[in-house]
């Protein structure tokens, strides 16, 4: 049987029908339509409608990024579609006539790498979806954990500076504040503003407002102030990891997200730095990070197969 996964962006909705391997056998792309977040219900009704044709579909599952209830159907919050208690599952359920499923995205993105990706053959697994912010997902046993509310693995909301830099959650000093693509980009800034002399390329790259793109070209380039920034981001990914290592003690952690496509500026220092600060370390076994495997298409692959396991 077939079902249909789909992943709701800030800018995109993308859909696909997946197969009992995680294989996307056809897909499809609508405009999110964000500034009408009553109207997403419909956008994903009606790419599911396309994509169902001539198809026996058994159910879909819904990513999106917010906060989703233990019973899998209300969003309760949506930083990026300004959605709060949004019936969500009920909305797309009557308009599609099909089971549905709603799921966090990054758990859905943590879901799918754990059964096709990068966490094959691994029961305890932490996956940590590094973009603008930070996303997290936690399987244990072999089980996705969502917490008691559905809330869990809000990874990026761990505080790591006491009285640090302003989360958009509200909070002070959390972790995405420090580890993220987003923090990347502040920390080069900061460092352009100090020491503009460590950053010729990246100011002959920018031109102007520097954004990720330039703080990866010109790291890779050589350029000092992209590098140190980049060393920082790995020290601070590390350390988080670590103390997700004294709570879970998994056997694997899976870095993906968008920052990930530079992971050759960051990941080995990020493996280096996680050996030196993990607890007891030299007396236990050291978990590996690897890179995820399944790119942008992990989100929905996920929400399918969580739909099919409903
Ligand atoms: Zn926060």
């Amino acid at each position: 049987m077939l079902t249909i996964g789909v992943d709701i962006g800030g800018t995109k909705v993308a859909a696909g029908v997946v197969d009992e391997n995680g294989a996307i056998l056809e897909n499809a792309l609508r405009p999110t339509p964000a500034d009408r977040p009553d109207l997403v219900a419909e956008t994903v009704a009606d790419v599911v409608k396309e994509l169902a044709r001539g198809k026996e579909i058994e159910a879909v599952g819904v990513g999106a990024a917010g906060f989703v209830d233990e019973t899998r159907s209300i969003v309760r919050f949506a930083p990026n579609l300004a959605w709060r208690e949004e019936p969500l599952q009920k909305k797309i359920t009557e308009l599609i006539g099909l089971p549905v499923v709603v799921e966090n995205d990054a758990n859905a993105m943590a879901w799918a790498e754990a059964r096709f990706g990068a966490g094959r053959g691994e029961s305890h697994l932490v996956c940590v979806t590094v973009g603008t912010g930070i996303g997290g997902g936690i399987v244990i046993d072999g089980h996705l954990y969502r917490g008691r509310w559905g809330m869990g693995a809000e990874l990026g909301h761990m505080q790591v500076v006491p009285e640090g830099r302003l989360c958009g959650c509200g909070n002070l000093g959390c972790w995405e504040q420090y580890a993220s693509g987003n923090a990347l980009v502040r920390e080069t800034r900061e460092i352009v503003a100090n020491q503009p002399e460590r950053a010729a390329t990246l100011l002959g790259l920018a031109g102007g407002t520097i954004e990720g793109e330039e703080v990866t070209e010109a790291a890779r380039q050589g350029d000092e102030a992209a590098l140190a920034a980049f060393a920082a981001m790995a020290d601070w990914l590390a350390q988080g990891l670590a103390d997700l290592a004294a709570i879970l003690d998994p056997g694997r952690f899976i870095v993906g997200g968008g920052v990930s496509r530079a992971a050759d500026l960051f990941i080995d220092r990020t493996r280096e730095t996680f050996g030196r600060v993990l607890t007891g370390r030299g007396h236990r076994p050291v978990a590996e990070i690897r890179l995820a495997e399944l790119g942008a298409s992990a989100g929905l692959v996920g929400a399918a197969d969580l739909a099919r396991r409903r």
